[in-house]
């Protein structure tokens, strides 16, 4: 292979190109993305990036990095379209590339919702740098900030605007926040530890639209008929996967660009990374598409070695956290199809997890400011060893002695 083509400079595409140089490949490396960032990490922009006033980007590689490891990095540019029986990508400029193995990692973006007045001047999705200053520019002299959707980042938001003095309020239309991420347990906790921090959140509660004043939000209207005033309209909602260069080449797309075990499309010699990447999930034998650092950096390091002809068997443990004012969630495996809630701690304290298990087997667990009970939890998922639940619940049991 001479020529590798990746498209993205987010947390996969960037990792691959180090990943590919780390396996020893001496090929060209183009590495292309439309933002006009050096590549950074993306989660500190719902945390510290809003307080930090001048707060520089935390890049992902020194800017050394791409010279030394021969790594043409081009910023600013964007793939329009593949042709996959040609092996090159056109620019938007209309110049094309040619590869010997193109890479995807496209990443998703958010999803707005269709409501009345969501082009709004002062309603920002948080997504990259661009969206991070426009939020902070948005902030400046705004009282009320409206967070619509109670997901990670919109709860990772509402707990930095609280922090930084304003009147927040959360509207989540499911019963409760976080919902499909994490055990009811954890959700009230973070629900409560957002109210004791000054955020109104109203769940089970749907809007009618935003209303605006010369063309910049003032209020969003509840289904009810209440209206909250806004001066910054947040959305949160979940995202939808940049898969649309794949579809546009004919290639197979289900809620992302579907790929087998060595992240290989439907096309043989175009692969797919990271938020943009649908697979089945060695773990939960369905088909997912996970949204985390963690799966976009081992998928990374995995489908080089795929392109390089080495052997790799994907079975990095899914992980994630989320930092919510002083909560630290951490999250371990998958939890889904779990037929039994196991709590180590005490929720009342502020440190607890809980473990999740199907048939007597654990599955994942989701921990509030217990990380030892995550880093264990990673070794344990990954060893395939399930501690019994009467340990799990028995706090002078020694897990870490028990797993050993
Ligand atoms: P991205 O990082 O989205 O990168 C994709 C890149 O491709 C983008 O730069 C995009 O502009 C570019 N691109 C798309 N189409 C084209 C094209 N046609 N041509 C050129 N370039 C293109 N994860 C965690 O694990 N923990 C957290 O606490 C956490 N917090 C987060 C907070 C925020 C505010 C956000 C937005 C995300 C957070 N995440 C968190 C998720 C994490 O950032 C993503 O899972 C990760 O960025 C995925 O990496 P990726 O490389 O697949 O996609």
């Amino acid at each position: 292979i001479e020529r590798i083509v990746i498209v993205g400079t987010g947390h996969a595409g960037t990792q691959l190109a180090a990943s590919l140089r780390q396996d020893g490949y001496a090929g060209a490396i183009a590495l292309i993305g439309d933002e006009t960032d050096l590549p950074y990490h993306k989660p500190p922009l719902s945390k510290a990036f809003l307080k930090g006033g001048e707060a520089e980007l935390q890049l992902l590689r020194p800017e050394e990095f791409y010279v030394k490891n021969r790594v043409e990095l081009m910023l600013g540019r964007r793939v329009a379209a593949i042709g996959p029986a040609e092996h090159r990508v056109a620019l938007d400029d209309g110049s094309t590339i040619a590869y010997d193995r193109l890479v995807l990692a496209t990443g998703a973006r958010p999803r707005l919702p269709a409501l009345p007045g969501i082009d709004l001047g002062g309603v920002v999705a948080l997504r990259n740098r661009a969206d991070g200053l426009m939020l902070r520019a948005a902030t400046v002299g705004a009282e009320d900030v409206v967070v619509i959707g109670g997901g990670f980042i919109g709860m990772e938001l509402a707990a930095t605007f609280a922090a930084l003095g304003r009147k927040v309020t959360v509207i989540e239309a499911a019963p409760r926040i976080l919902g499909r991420a994490v055990a009811p347990q954890i959700s009230e906790h973070l629900a409560a530890s957002a109210v004791a921090a000054g955020v109104r959140l109203l769940t089970a509660t749907t809007l009618r639209g935003l209303e605006g004043d010369q063309g910049r939000v003032s209020h969003v209207v509840t289904a009810n008929g209440e209206r909250i005033a806004a001066q910054v309209v947040v959305v949160g909602i979940g995202v939808l996967p940049n898969q649309e260069l794949a579809e546009a080449a004919g290639i197979a797309c289900a809620n992302g660009i579907v790929v087998d075990r060595s992240f290989r499309t439907s096309h043989p010699d175009i692969f797919a990374i990271g938020d943009v990447a649908s697979y089945e999930h060695w773990m939960a034998a369905r088909v997912l598409r996970l949204e985390s650092v963690q799966n976009a950096t081992d998928q990374a390091r995995a489908v080089a070695k795929s392109l390089l002809g080495m052997p790799a068997d994907y079975r990095a443990v899914p992980w994630f956290w989320s930092d919510q004012g002083d909560a630290k969630l951490q999250m371990v495996g998958l939890s889904f199809d779990a037929d039994e809630h196991v709590v180590r701690g005490e929720s009342g304290a502020g440190s607890f997890s809980v473990f999740h298990y199907r048939a007597g087997r654990l599955l994942a667990i989701d921990s509030i400011n217990r990380a030892a009970d995550h880093m264990l939890g990673r070794k344990m998922l990954a060893a395939g060893f399930s501690p019994p639940p009467a340990a799990v619940r028995d706090l002078s049991v020694d897990l870490r002695a028990l797993a050993e």
